[in-house]
């Protein structure tokens, strides 16, 4: 299953990117709590990353 949010993740302040949604890949880590490798990704717009 592929991760493809359709719009940005961010929201304080409202992301000036929004309507036309860009974001890029950003490699992996290892997410603390459960050890499970996730994909982060960062919005081409605002620059903050987010993940799955
Ligand atoms: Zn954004």
């Amino acid at each position: 299953m592929e991760f493809r949010p359709d719009h940005c993740p961010c929201e304080e302040p409202k992301c000036a990117g929004s309507a036309g949604f860009q974001y890029q890949r950003r490699g992996h880590y290892t997410r603390a709590c459960d050890g499970r490798r996730v994909q982060r990704f960062q919005c081409k717009a605002c620059k903050r990353t987010f993940s799955t």
